[in-house]
């Protein structure tokens, strides 16, 4: 497809004057018939990569989503674009349903969004519809190992049977390897070309603070922003409600959002908050998906995140505009215990329990923490960002060069096949079963650490992965693996900056706040 038209439509049917990042590249993998995996931040833009195509196409496009609340308003906001646009969900009732499968039967619909649980009132109609494109929004959803995943989309598998000339575009915004692997093989992608935008929001500061007190440390933050909108993330629902009555006391205007409260109160919020009536929102992870407000100013986490693609995704409503945004996590030792207790009663309780471990070690770290980021995503960068608390307020750091360079020789020995307490083990020269049983002990670099406490190795190795040089196999046992970043620490003369360990002080009595 020539660039003009491309150009040209997204100019007359959107009115934006250019692409964003891999926009027009993913439109054109899918003209050309490909299936497609688009990974991009929230935020990104992944809508027009199906609705600009769709204009194009000859036939339907039919697009899958979860989010049946926000199906209205998209579908809404494409018809004043002029685009001929339905939606089909359990929200409807029947007469409706069927007017609007009358309708894309005439072939008038260029784009109908369907939740998967309704895909069922197309089957009988699919062979008298042209369908040119079949979008996937939320595409982790098919997967157990994503954070959000929904049953109804494991029945997802079909479509590419069903439709195997179709192109399929899968969209989402968690970009952790496993996951996108388990999304292309679940849903029967045939070598899908894969997108993946860089996640980096230079725009939104991060910040870490330890949890005491942080009702007055969340009052002190908004005073100082009277007319600047923003969302806290609480774990449970029931601190929603405290939190916003206690802001709401001292006049502020906050409200509660959660999955438990009524829909018309919970979609009247969401218009106050859109429409700048409401300046907090205290939510759930029930509150924003898909809710399009640019000037968020700010998103603070009364608790810990789950794990970092959620944390990334919440933070992501934060400036959308581009404008500078700040978010704030509180970090507290209550919240880890409770998260803990809850990921292993859960669906894969171990790598769910890793994922928590490493949304800790971000909390904990002493490097730049965008710089966590991005690596967990697969973006190795080497400079800092200068807009983190790191690094505006580094900790002192040593020469760690030898001690990483140690740590990496150990991690290759050991064959990329061990978990960090084993890594550690086989530094310190350790003499327990494990190790004997392997034959470690009669391996080099067997012991080359004994001097340094397991305490200190342990943490200086957190460093490690939380500068992207080596990582944490999240699928395999937790196994420590070096990054491309890792042979230039022991071949090419990197250094490498480490900080000897604060031991974070943990106040008991914060265990029982959650
Ligand atoms: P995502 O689904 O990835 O979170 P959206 O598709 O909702 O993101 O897009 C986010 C915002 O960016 C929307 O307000 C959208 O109108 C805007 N947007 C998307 N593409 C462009 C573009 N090429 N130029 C300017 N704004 C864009
Ligand atoms: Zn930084």
């Amino acid at each position: 497809m020539t660039t003009s038209i491309l150009h040209a439509t997204l100019k007359e049917n959107f009115g934006f004057e250019k692409f964003r990042p891999n926009q027009e590249d993913i439109i054109n993998c899918i003209l050309a018939g490909y299936d497609t995996l688009a990974i991009m931040p929230t935020g990104g833009g992944k809508s027009i990569c199906f609705q600009l195509p769709a204009l194009i196409l000859p036939g339907i496009t039919i697009v899958i989503s979860p989010l049946i609340a926000l199906m209205k308003d998209q579908v809404d906001s494409l018809k004043a674009n002029g685009v001929a646009a339905c939606f089909i969900n359990s929200s409807q009732t029947e007469d409706e349903r069927q007017f609007y499968i009358e309708n894309l039967k005439s072939n008038i619909i260029k784009l109908v969004y369907i939740a998967p649980e309704s895909l069922s009132y197309l089957d009988n109609i699919f062979n008298s519809l042209t369908i040119s494109l079949i979008a996937i929004d939320e595409a982790h959803c098919i997967s157990s190992w994503g954070h959000d995943f929904r049953p109804a989309y494991t029945n997802l598998g079909y479509l590419k049977k069903r439709f195997p000339s179709t192109p399929i575009l899968a969209l989402t915004a968690t970009a952790d390897k496993a996951t996108r692997k388990d999304i292309s093989d679940q849903l029967n992608l045939v070598n899908p070309k894969t997108f993946l935008a860089s996640f980096d929001r230079k725009n939104l500061s991060l910040e870490v603070r330890p949890a005491l007190d942080r009702v007055k440390q969340i009052i002190d933050f908004i005073k100082e922003k009277p007319n600047e909108s923003g969302i806290i993330y609480c774990l449970s629902r029931k601190t929603t409600e405290e939190l916003a009555e206690k802001l709401e006391k001292i006049g502020i205007n906050a409200k509660a959002y959660h999955a438990g409260l009524d829909n018309k109160i919970r979609s009247k919020t969401q218009d106050e908050f859109i429409n700048d009536d409401c300046q907090v929102v205290c939510a759930t992870i029930a509150f924003g998906m898909g809710i399009d407000k640019s000037n968020v100013r700010w998103v603070i986490h009364y608790n810990l995140p789950k794990n970092i693609e959620g944390y990334y995704q919440e933070i992501g409503r934060a400036g959308r505009d581009g404008l500078p945004s700040e978010t704030v996590l509180f970090e507290s030792y209550g919240d880890v215990i409770q998260l803990q207790k809850f990921a292993s009663q859960g669906l894969n309780a171990e790598v769910q329990l890793a994922k928590l471990e490493r949304m800790r070690q971000y909390a904990d770290a002493l490097s730049c923490r965008r710089k966590i980021l991005l690596s967990y995503f697969g973006e190795l960068v080497t400079e800092n960002c200068g807009n983190c608390d790191i690094c505006k307020n580094p900790p002192a750091f040593f020469d760690g060069t030898i001690i990483a360079q140690k740590a990496l020789s150990a991690i290759i020995r050991l064959k990329e096949n061990e978990s960090l307490p084993v890594i550690v083990d086989f530094l310190r020269g350790s003499k327990n079963a494990y190790i004997f049983e392997k034959e470690y002990h009669n391996l080099k670099t067997y012991a080359v650490g004994s001097d340094i406490s397991w305490h200190d190795w342990n943490q200086y190795i957190i460093q490690l992965i939380n500068q992207g040089i080596c990582e944490i196999a999240f699928h395999q046992q937790n196994k420590i693996r070096l990054t491309a970043l890792a042979a230039e620490v022991l071949f090419e003369g990197e250094k490498v900056q480490l900080t000897t360990v604060q031991k974070i002080n943990i106040d008991k009595s914060e265990i029982q706040e959650v």
